[in-house]
């Protein structure tokens, strides 16, 4: 008997599925995102636990890659990243610093970025308590009004020079809102923002775009991109096809098999009903390992090159799907078939849902075998 602790810890043998999430894949994501991007330096965003992947095993194979900047959003992500990379490696924390956390940020060697004259402020108070200079990153909402400083703010500051001293700025930041549509003008209105606002601020090498701003274009590319989920295969935009490698792999156990017929009914509601003799799988994938509800009677799974459509609702520990298609000497429980793999990419799993991709892969639940591969 193996009694192992923990839901990821669980025998491949025993989980309801397997997520396979392939590291050289990631890698050469990485070295892509960095020939695309051209001389910008190229960071690698692994926030959210490397988007629900795995810092721990998805930061050391970007790091191997060549990225040496990495970007996390809360300080203490931060923290439990400096035990993964390198003393080298340069931990930027989107969030910034908070009062009960600006010793920390200096303590475990994470840069901060100031979104807010509050957080300036406050990383002042840290520089005078260190007695010496301290690194920072200043955002300016160009645009998206979510984080970063006002127009009014980099006046401010341009007013009064003391307020950044003993600051060192060495990045001028700002996110774009609509960088996966390329021909939304937005984009090009809040590189212009950008530019003049940074004009208020200390010289330092600017950054705009995350995964979808590298494919606008090389105006966009600037001294460093921060690119998250085209590391992890997810489609920079829906015009092109998609120029990332897949990461992910999904295959879920099929728990039981059955019969049904015109008058049965499959599931919570019994909202689908065969209009013939049909073949069911009950698969151990559900609503709890963030398979999400909205797939029922809309995604589908993969046998091989057969299509395996969910019927009726998603349960919270299972699913079902049509196997009508697949020939009865490979049907058995126990065998497994893809929810995301070659023939269904994350996007897929994600338009079926009516979501996106960075959610699927954030959502991903903590009840899968997970194996990692380079
Ligand atoms: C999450 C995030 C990124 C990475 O975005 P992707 O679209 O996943 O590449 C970059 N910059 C900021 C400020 C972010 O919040």
């Amino acid at each position: 008997m193996t009694i192992l602790s923990g839901p990821h810890l669980w025998p491949a043998s025993r989980a309801g599925a397997t997520l396979t999430v392939d590291l050289a894949a990631i890698a050469s994501n990485y070295r892509l995102l960095c020939d695309k991007a051209n001389t910008a330096v190229c960071a690698a965003v692994v926030k959210a636990d490397a988007y629900g992947l795995g810092a721990e095993q998805v930061a050391p194979v970007l790091e191997k890659a060549g990225a040496r900047e990495f970007f996390v959003a809360h300080v203490d992500e931060g923290i439990a990243l400096r035990k993964i990379v390198s003393a080298e490696a340069r931990i930027t924390v989107l969030h910034g610093p908070r009062p009960d956390a600006a010793a920390e940020c200096v303590y475990f060697d994470l840069r901060p970025v100031l979104n807010s004259l509050e957080q300036v402020d406050l990383w002042k108070k840290e520089v005078i308590r260190q007695q010496g200079a301290l690194d920072a990153v200043l955002q300016v909402d160009s645009g998206m009004s979510r984080f970063g400083l006002s127009l009014k703010d980099v006046q401010t500051l341009a007013a009064d020079p003391d307020c950044l001293k003993g600051i060192r700025t060495n990045l001028v930041m700002s996110h774009l809102a609509c960088a996966d549509e390329p021909k939304n003008p937005a984009n090009e209105m809040q590189r212009q923002r950008l530019l003049e606002m940074a004009a208020y601020l200390p010289s330092a090498p600017l950054s705009l775009s995350a995964s979808s701003g590298i494919f606008l274009g090389s105006a966009y590319h600037m001294g460093l991109v921060r690119p998250g989920a085209a590391l992890y295969g997810i489609a920079p935009n829906s015009d092109e096809t998609n120029p990332l490698k897949q990461v992910v792999r999904l295959q879920a156990r099929v728990l039981q098999l059955r019969n049904v017929d015109a008058g049965d009914g499959v599931g919570y509601g019994l909202t689908y009903q065969p209009q013939g003799p049909r073949r069911i799988a009950t698969v151990a994938v559900g609503y709890a390992d963030g398979f999400s509800r909205q797939n029922g009677g809309m995604g589908c799974a993969w046998f091989g090159d057969i299509r395996l459509p969910i019927v009726g609702r998603v349960s919270m520990d299972s699913l079902a799907l049509d196997v009508s298609d697949v020939p009865e000497a490979l049907l058995h429980a126990d065998m497994h078939v893809d929810l995301i793999g070659a023939r269904r990419s994350v996007d897929d799993v994600a338009a079926a849902a009516g979501t996106i991709g960075y959610e699927v892969l954030t959502s991903l639940g903590g009840r899968y075998y997970r194996e990692y591969t380079e």
